[in-house]
């Protein structure tokens, strides 16, 4: 009888047999439902074999073999075991991180085969209907009829946003002989875009890395902003099209997505492509995931999970903006989607090209030591879009009134009166990061968190933006009775305000988390500010991003010297990129740009080398500076993280696993320390930190230690190995 090897969902690292009467060697990569403890749980099928270690009386049968979609393919198995190894997370966990949900489940999926491809029409006979002959009290059925009669065509999209029982009627109309299912054409999109000459440095670009399309490598392609990255992507993709091959787009944020997929379907517009985020329910994630599998979607654009896209044709892999931090999973399984791209690359033996304008100390390093190739756009694409002029303003001698100096405010007076749009960054939601006591200084705090709670004045609540905790303004200072407390600082709703109040008859636009969560909200903004609806846009991060809007001229920092002078090493790495990014939106066409920044700390180094544009200058001084205190990427790190209700049981389980290492002469272990928020949504939390000179040495002591942490007893603490961190 037939054993099969599961890796299943659970925590712990080892394969688990059971009997199959029918499964053959053909069924590696298929999931299977197997009994567990009183449970069912279903995973994947990583071996077949006629023999297990398993006594036969303790052996179970499995239940069942899903045989409802083709098994994954041996390069994303493998890709699994690499994932698993190099994080030491358990196979069936990670394998299980990697699936779309819907595979998860103790039953086989129902497949509507490609229905997304299909579309409604009346047939002779539906357009010989009469509304009236349609109940009126049947509303939703007239809406679709009068659709169906108004547009000669109805998506499965469109019929959806009419009514979620549209479908169903289709259904009945097309028994009936009133609709007709017709494929949707393959070119759905006239061919409009413009294919500009590329630029010299491009062309150098395109050229480097296609003469070696067939081949691994990794490609640093360094850009500036503006200087027109997503044009050396789309030509190399042509290439790879060519030669009928998928291309895999990795891309940080999920705003990001429409605005480049806008971009590659009207330049590939008979392409097949999906994009594969996390702003899409089950079903469309399922769908998209299964087109790539049968190779029919030749571009997968992507967040960090579609790293995990099984890609049976694939030849090429981009990384965009792959310095940014969501490219590592910050929970659970502690993946890298950036490094994991490299190891597909390296698998595949095909190019994988990482974009940037300000590449992480990583890649920098990489490029210069020779393990990356590096190829390097310096000027903007457009012609006479001359880079962002960035000056400071001296906030110990230029007064600030709500967050705003009279440069910044003279700067946006001239703007508005020139037509051009312009920009305030500002890091913080809401109105007041603090809400504070004048007389006793006791600030909001929250519970559960060693964080304070910020303001949201509109909802007069106060939030945790760490754990989702809100709760209403206190009349009076609940430590001293005073009635004086008031917000202290600047969030991006007070500058909202103050801007209203100067600028009263200016168009304002707040873009930060709280302003997008509705549906559709990013797409309703970026046509307001494509339309010119928009004079001053006020926003976070958010809008750092990739963004292109041409009419951008000024832009005004406040608040970005707290990162200055953080604990954390990486801050000032992450402060130029973001400061690059926002400063990059300026002047991206025909209009100059200009940049303000508010700062007490004018002669700082990092605002030195960002008002040069100098990013080698930053990135040579920090490389020296993380090369003497031996931090990455001279050395590898693992944080081993742990949490409990009490902070004392996390030290003292980190202490014990600290016992457990071997001392060695290449690693180094460090002494347990509270992590930098110690309590996060009830929890306290510290860790760990190991490193080593060589990434190796790291792994094969990490491999032993991991497996002895496991004999340690932790019912009241969770942990988890974090190789690689970023966060502290
Ligand atoms: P990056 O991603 O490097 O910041 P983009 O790819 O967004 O830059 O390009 C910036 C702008 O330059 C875009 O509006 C793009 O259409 C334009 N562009 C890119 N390449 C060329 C070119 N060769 N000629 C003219 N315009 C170009
Ligand atoms: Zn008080
Ligand atoms: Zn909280």
């Amino acid at each position: 009888m037939p054993i099969i090897r599961v890796a299943l969902n659970i925590p712990v690292d080892t394969l688990f047999d059971y009997q199959a009467t029918d499964a053959t060697g053909h069924d590696v990569g298929l999931r299977a439902c197997v009994p567990f403890g009183k449970k069912w749980l279903t995973g994947i099928i990583i071996a077949v074999s006629s023999e297990t270690q398993v006594p036969p009386e303790k052996l179970k049968s499995a239940q069942d073999i899903f045989r409802d979609v083709a098994p994954l393919p041996v390069a994303l198995l493998d890709l699994f075991h690499f994932c698993s190894h190099y994080y030491h997370h358990p196979l069936g966990m990670v394998v299980m991180n990697g699936l779309p949900g819907k595979l998860r489940g103790n039953k086989p999926i129902k497949l509507k085969e490609s229905s997304n491809n299909y579309q409604f029409s009346l047939t002779k006979t539906g357009k010989q209907i009469e509304l009236s002959s349609i109940p009126a009290r049947n509303r939703v059925a007239r809406r679709l009829f009068t659709e169906l009669n108004h547009s000669a065509v109805l998506t499965r999209a469109d019929a959806k946003q009419i009514s979620p029982r549209a479908l169903k009627l289709l259904k009945e109309w097309i028994q009936l002989g009133w609709v007709s299912i017709i494929p949707v054409p393959a070119v759905t999109l006239p061919k409009t875009a413009k294919i500009p000459h590329l630029t010299h440095e491009q062309q150098i670009a395109v050229n480097a890395i296609t003469i070696e399309i067939k081949q691994f490598n990794t490609w640093l392609l360094h850009g500036i902003t503006g200087s027109g990255k997503t044009e050396v992507y789309l030509r190399i993709i042509e290439q790879v099209l060519a030669q009928g091959k998928q291309t895999l787009v990795l891309i940080p944020e999920i705003s990001l997505t429409p605005q480049l997929e806008a971009t590659f379907r009207a330049r590939f517009p008979t392409t097949h492509l999906v994009s594969l985020h996390s702003g899409l329910n089950d079903t469309e994630r399922l769908s998209g995931w299964l087109q790539a599998q049968r190779g029919e979607a030749k571009i997968i654009l992507g967040t960090r999970l579609a790293v995990f896209t099984p890609l049976p044709h694939l030849g090429l892999v981009i990384v965009d903006e792959e310095q940014d931090s969501s490219f590592k999973q910050q929970d659970g399984l502690r993946y890298s989607a950036r490094d994991l791209a490299v190891f597909r690359a390296r698998q595949t033996d095909i190019p994988v090209v990482l974009g940037s304008a300000t590449p992480s100390l990583e890649s920098y390093y990489n490029a210069l030591n020779g393990r990356y190739r590096s190829v390097r756009l310096q000027s903007r694409a457009i012609e006479n879009a001359a880079l962002p002029m960035i000056q400071c303003i001296d906030t110990r001698t230029h007064k600030i009134q709500e967050g705003l100096s009279d440069p910044l405010i003279k700067a946006l007076d001239k703007c508005l009166a020139e037509k051009h749009q312009s920009l305030i960054f500002i890091n913080r939601r809401g109105y007041a990061p603090v809400l504070l006591c004048k007389s006793c200084a006791w600030t909001a705090t929250c519970q559960r968190c060693s964080s304070r709670l910020v303001v949201h004045l509109r909802d007069k609540q106060l939030c945790c933006h760490h754990c989702g905790h809100q709760e209403h303004f206190p009349r009076a200072c609940p430590h001293c009775g005073n009635q004086d407390i008031a917000p202290f600082g600047q969030g991006t709703q007070r500058v909202e305000d103050a801007l209203a109040a100067r600028f009263p008859d200016a168009r304002i636009l707040r873009i930060d988390r709280d302003s997008i969560r509705r549906k559709n909200a990013w797409h309703n903004i970026l046509q307001q500010i494509h339309a010119q609806a928009v004079d001053i846009l006020v926003g976070t991060q958010l809008l750092a991003k990739g963004h292109d809007f041409p009419n951008l001229s000024l832009v005004g920092i406040l608040n970005s010297d707290a990162s200055l002078y953080s604990t954390d090493f990486r801050a000032s790495e992450r402060l130029f990129t973001q400061l690059m990014q926002v400063a990059g939106r300026a002047g991206r066409a025909n209009v100059a740009g200009h940049v303000l920044i508010q700062t007490e700390f004018p002669d700082h180094p990092l605002y030195h080398a960002l008002q040069r544009h100098d990013y080698d200058a930053l990135a040579q001084t920090l490389l020296a500076e993380r090369k003497m205190a031996g931090f990455p990427p001279f050395v590898y790190q693992a944080l081993l993280r742990a949490e409990a209700r009490n902070i004392q049981v996390v030290l003292d389980f980190l202490t014990q696993a600290s016992h457990l290492a071997e001392p060695s002469q290449s690693i180094e272990i460090f002494d347990p320390v509270p992590a930098q928020m110690i309590r996060l949504k009830g929890m306290e939390r510290a860790h760990l930190l190991v490193q080593s000179l060589s990434r190796r040495q790291l792994q094969e002591f990490l491999a032993k230690w991991v497996t002895q942490i496991n004999t340690l007893p932790t019912h009241k603490v969770r942990w988890v190995l974090d190789v690689d961190p970023l966060e502290f």
